[in-house]
This record gives structure tokens, C-alpha cells and sequence, in this order.
């Protein structure tokens, strides 16, 4: 079973993309899943993972959690490398096509070749983006589809978690903005945002980091 969890998005400049990707991992072969530091020219704000530096100041590319009573590690990185294109394609598949629904139900498609995934869609609200809104899927795919359907309402309610609190987030700083009279000029250029410059939030991804993990430790004990 090789499940993996990742944060997509509609990039405005860049189409969809990845944004960060947690997949489990023997505590042996850990090194396969770390991600070394990477060229980050063709990623702008939007689409790059940033973790808080570490105490030493240095830029921190791959976060992960050990679990030895399982044996496995939890690790959170920008893609994956192992499942770079077949996640890719999930990826544009899930954020490219008209039909995907959004704020709504999970959908789940696969093969044999791309795995099988749950995908569930959202938007959150930023003046600033095109359309006023940016789009984000949670993807959760395994390469065996019983795993997935087994697991669907564990699945299915942990990411609702997950979405629930960053819509949240976002309408508490939307709130905060009305209220301090910021001024939002509708049609004013449009600039790349992470999603921890909108939800004011540097610890973010790593807070992401341990819901996937804890996920993703419940899935393979079970
Ligand atoms: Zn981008």
C-alpha cells in the first residue's frame, strides 16, 4: 500500500500544479522521498511550498515525521519524486477539466496505471487572483483501489477537516481586512499569493504536514 497525500492548485501563471506532497515510507528507505534543494525559478509564490527556516536560519525543502512503532516515516515535500508524473497527471486532470466540482462531494477516478483517487475540490477567496477565487484539490491516491474505498469516510471526513479550517481561516481574514478598511480594487494586476500570505499563517504547510501524517499513519494501521 503506498498511499500519498498532495495540495494542488490553479496557478494563474503556471496552470496546475503541485504545492506539497506527504507519502509514507519505510524508515529505511527514507532517503528516496527526501527532496533535495531544487531549482525554484520556475515557481513563483503561488505554487511553491514554504516551510518555516529551521533554528538554524537555513530553508528547510522536506518536512517528516518518524513513527517507529510502525516503522515509517511521514514526508512532506513539494512533489514527489518517486510519483512525479503519474501525479502530475492526476493533478491537471483534477484542476484542469470543467467537470471537477468544488465545495461539494469527492470524486474518485483511476487505473491501473495512475492509481486510484479520491479528489476533493475548493476555493478560497482572494480579491486579488483571478476571478476572485483560487482553486486548490486535496488528492489522495493509493495504488490499490479496495484501499481507498475501505478507507473512503476516514478518507473523505480528515480532509474536510482540513478544508473546513482554511476556508475558515480565510473568512477570518477577510473579516479582519473589512474591518481595518483595507481597499480592494477590483481589476488591479493580479500577483502570485501562498496560501500563507492569504491565511496570514507561516506555519501553514507544517501544520498540513502533521494532518497528512496523522492520516496517513491511521490508514496504515488499520
Ligand atoms: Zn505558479
Amino acid at each position: 500500500m503506498a498511499f500519498t497525500i498532495t495540495l494542488a492548485h490553479f496557478c494563474d501563471k503556471h496552470g496546475p500544479r503541485s504545492i506539497m506532497c506527504t507519502q509514507t515510507t519505510e524508515l529505511s528507505q527514507m532517503d528516496q522521498s527526501t527532496l533535495p534543494d531544487f531549482s525554484k525559478e520556475s515557481y513563483c509564490k503561488s505554487c511553491l511550498l514554504i516551510y518555516p527556516k529551521s533554528t538554524k536560519g537555513e530553508n528547510v525543502t522536506t518536512l517528516r515525521t518518524e513513527d517507529t512503532k510502525t516503522n515509517h516515516a511521514f514526508v512532506s515535500t513539494q512533489y514527489s519524486a518517486i510519483k512525479f508524473r503519474v501525479l502530475n497527471s492526476i493533478v491537471r486532470k483534477c484542476l484542469s477539466e470543467e467537470a471537477t466540482i468544488y465545495d461539494s462531494k469527492p470524486m474518485f477516478f483511476g487505473d491501473e496505471n495512475r492509481g486510484y483517487s479520491m479528489t476533493q475540490s475548493f476555493k478560497i477567496k482572494d480579491l486579488e487572483a483571478r476571478g476572485s477565487e483560487r482553486r486548490y484539490s486535496f488528492i489522495v491516491n493509493c495504488d490499490q483501489e479496495h484501499q481507498v474505498l475501505e478507507n473512503w469516510d476516514l478518507i473523505k471526513d480528515s480532509i474536510l477537516v482540513m478544508i473546513e479550517y482554511l476556508q475558515k481561516s480565510s473568512l477570518k481574514i477577510e473579516l479582519e481586512n473589512s474591518k481595518n478598511h483595507e481597499i480592494y480594487l477590483r481589476g488591479k494586476v493580479q500577483h502570485s499569493k501562498s496560501l500563507i500570505e492569504m491565511l496570514k499563517d507561516d506555519e501553514l504547510f507544517l501544520k498540513l504536514h502533521l494532518w497528512n501524517s496523522k492520516l496517513l499513519r491511521k490508514l496504515i494501521n488499520k
